[in-house]
This record gives C-alpha cells, structure tokens and sequence, in this order.
C-alpha cells in the first residue's frame, strides 16, 4: 500500500512517562504504516528541558507559529516532590503549556470524545460540549490582603502621563479582606478572536457569558470586545455557516446548558473555564477522554489530551507490567493536527485518514474493547472487555487497516 504523503511538517513535542510511552506506540502502530510522516522533532521531555535549560520548549512554541500546526505529548510540570524524584534538575522549570500558551497567545479548547456506550451523566447531552477557557488575569494575576482595623481602601491607576484615578472601594469598621484584578484588552481581544476562529472552523455555535449585569465595566469589556469582534470581523462567515455567536449572562448559560443537546462551543472567562470544565468533563464520563486544543488568533493550533502523564500507570509499566492506560486522548490529538495540516496544504487524503483513525477506534470501543478505566462507565446491555493499551491500540491498527484497504 502507497503511504499517505505529507508536504509540510507537523510540530512534535514529546513529553514524559506513561503518556511518552504512548506516543512511541501510537506512532509506531497507527501512523507510521500508513503515512509518510513529516515532523518537526522537539524532546519537551522533562530531562531535556532541563538539558536545554527550557529552551527546547520556546523553540517548540516558535516552530508551531511558523508551521501552523503542533501535536503534543502530556508532559511533567515540575514541584518540590518532582525536584526529589529528579535530583537532577537545575531549577523547577515552569509549565510548558504555560510557556506555549503565552507564545502562541492562544486559548484552550476541550472537547470530551463520546461513544453511545458511556452516556453522559446528564442524559440530555447528545453531542460533546467544548469549552474555552480564557487564560489570562483576573484572579489569578490578582493581589489580595487582609486588614484587621475599621478604614477605608482605595484603588489607584498611575498612568504613564502622569495622570492619576483613584476610586473607593469600601470603608469598613472591622477586619476584612481585599483583592485586586485585572484584565487587558488585547488578551480579551486575542481570546475573541480564538473563540470566533474555532467556531467557523470546527463549524459550531458559539456562547459567551460573564457577569456583566454586576461587573458592568469590568465583565461589560468582555461582552463589548466580543461583539465588536464579531460585527467587524466573523458575522459574515457565521451567517454563510448558518453559524450562530450567542451571549448570555453566566448563571443562565449554567441553567441552558445543563437543558441542552450539546454540540456548540461554551466561551468562558478565566474563573468560570476552570471550574465549567471540570463539571462538564466529569458528566462527560472521563479525563482520558478529553481532546484538548490551543487556538492562536490566526488560526495556529496545538492539539494533545487533556490529561497528564499518568505517572501512577508509569510506575507499574517500568516493573514490567503491561498497562491499560487508555490512550484515546493522545491518538485524537494526532488525528487533529494530521486533519488540520491536511485542512491548510489541501491534502483530502491526509484529512480523510485522520478520520478513519478516529472511526477505527470508535469501532473498537464500540466493539467492546477498551481499556479498563472505560469498563466501567459503560451501560448496561453494551460489549466491554478490557485489554491493554497495546492490545487496544493493536485492535485500532487493524481495524484501520482494513478501513484504508
Ligand atoms: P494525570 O496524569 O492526568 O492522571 C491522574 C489519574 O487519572 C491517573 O492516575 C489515572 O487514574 C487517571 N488517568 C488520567 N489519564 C488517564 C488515561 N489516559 N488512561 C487511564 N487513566 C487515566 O494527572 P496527575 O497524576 O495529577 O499528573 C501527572 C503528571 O502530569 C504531573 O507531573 C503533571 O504535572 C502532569 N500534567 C501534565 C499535563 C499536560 O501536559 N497537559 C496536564 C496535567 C498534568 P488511576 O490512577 O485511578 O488509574
Ligand atoms: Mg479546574
């Protein structure tokens, strides 16, 4: 059989633990016998991180402005416990999604992948729900403190002019407690333009919400940037779409959310991604399977699961068991970037593969044979069996084969 070709390269990072051993198998088993693989090769592995004292994961950043496209292995974002297990390390490197994110100045975006045989905790839900989490400021760039005496707190801006603006926050007569937040426009802007370039892509409604009946400055900026985004630069495609952009208020987003089908893209400010997504993922069924893309603006994405390393899994792989660590995820994070890459070189062949890998594997869940963290969410009345994440992904590659045959 004549390999599926490729003209230009997808970035691949590599990461860490079981999810590295993963991504050597998915490659090995999945892909490489079926499509002539171009990659741009970066080792985001912790060890090499430190080799290269982070650099490998600005360069693997870059790489992905510059081809559009990027595929990413789970990888360890070191803590005190991990500078113990790593004696090695010179310093606690930060997370390269944090990394990553702030060079691509982009905006994640995940999906929860769904089989008939795992129904959603909420039984409406027919479709996946994505949400997008805005990744920048409010209360986690914010300052807090405590006051124990009666008194007054005032917030100034100093502009660089000179000019001074002051308000009062509160006068209080006892002990109490205050923060600072903010936010900027261009990363309200950014996150906008990642939401709208997401939704014509991907083909989905989009819902924005905050609070802007309370916060009327603060969250009233969210709501305005968005909708001057989408008067001067998306409507137009929306409606070709047959597309719809949505606002409402936060907590009746909650309430039609919970009462919908699913199947649109759920926007949200930074506290509110955080915690939706949680709720949204556990109803789903499982964080091993849980798509996870980062948009730019412009359109560059960078795919993976979203889930971690699965170091617990790792532990008993390196005594020489065979696990069943589910490998969904990490396969539907190469599946999207091959789809995209054939999306922008107009490779039909390419995309169309990616597709096929992703029926195959939804063939062998629904075939039954899935890994063990999977059994048992399945309903009653539908096949499960589970086997090892070798045997899974060997199922996969057969079913493919006879797919592409
Ligand atoms: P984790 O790797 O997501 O795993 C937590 C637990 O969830 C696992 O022990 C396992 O449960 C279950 N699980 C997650 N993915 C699974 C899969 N594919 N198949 C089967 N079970 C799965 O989270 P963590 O243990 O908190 O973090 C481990 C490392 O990952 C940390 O060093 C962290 O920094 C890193 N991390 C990286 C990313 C990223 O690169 N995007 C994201 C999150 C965390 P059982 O043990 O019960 O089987
Ligand atoms: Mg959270």
């Amino acid at each position: 059989m004549k390999k599926i070709a490729m003209t230009t390269p997808i970035v691949e990072m590599d990461g860490d633990e079981m999810t590295r051993v993963l991504w050597g198998m998915i490659k090995d088993k999945l892909i490489a016998p079926f499509v002539d693989l171009k990659t741009e090769y970066y080792d985001l592995g912790l060890l090499h991180r430190n080799e290269t004292k982070d650099q490998v994961t600005v360069d693997a950043a870059n790489a992905t402005r510059k081809y559009g496209v990027a595929v990413k292995c789970a990888t360890i974002t070191p803590n005190r416990q991990r500078m113990e297990e790593y004696p090695q390390l010179t310093e606690m490197w930060k997370s390269p999604n944090g990394t990553i994110r702030s060079i691509l100045d982009g905006t994640v975006f995940r999906t929860p992948i769904t089989i008939d045989a795992i129904q959603p905790v909420v039984k409406n839900w027919k479709k996946p729900i994505t949400i997008a989490r805005h990744a920048y400021g409010d209360v986690y760039k914010s300052v807090d403190f405590r006051t124990e005496e009666p008194g007054e707190c005032t917030m100034t801006f100093k502009g660089v002019s000179g000019e001074e603006h002051t308000v009062s926050v509160q006068k209080v007569d006892g002990p109490a407690v205050w923060q600072g937040a903010h936010n900027k426009d261009t990363s309200i802007r950014s996150f906008a333009r990642s939401c709208f370039q997401y939704a014509i892509d991907t083909k989905q409604d989009l819902w924005f919400s905050t609070k802007d009946t309370i916060a009327k400055v603060y969250d009233g900026e969210f709501k305005k940037i968005f909708e001057e985004e989408y008067e001067s630069t998306y409507r137009a495609e929306f409606e070709k779409l047959g597309l719809i952009y949505f606002y409402t208020l936060i907590d009746d987003a909650v309430a039609r959310v919970i009462r919908s089908e699913g199947g649109y893209i759920w926007a949200c400010k930074n506290y509110d991604g955080d915690v939706m997504s949680d709720m949204v993922s556990t109803a789903f069924g499982s964080l091993a399977m849980m798509t996870s893309v980062l948009v730019s603006p412009d359109g560059t994405m960078e795919f993976e699961a979203a889930h971690g390393t699965v170091t617990r899994h790792y532990y008993k792989y390196l005594k020489g068991e065979k696990t069943s660590t589910n490998p969904m995820a990490t396969i539907f994070a190469w599946s999207g970037a091959l789809r995209r890459r054939g999306e922008l070189d107009g490779l039909a062949d390419l995309s169309a593969f990616a597709d096929k890998l992703e029926d195959a594997c939804y063939a062998t869940l629904n075939a039954g044979t899935m890994t063990k963290d999977l059994v048992g969410l399945v309903e009653p009345g539908f096949p499960a069996k589970a086997v090892t994440s070798e045997e899974f992904l060997d199922a996969v590659a057969s079913c493919l084969a006879n797919k592409l045959a």
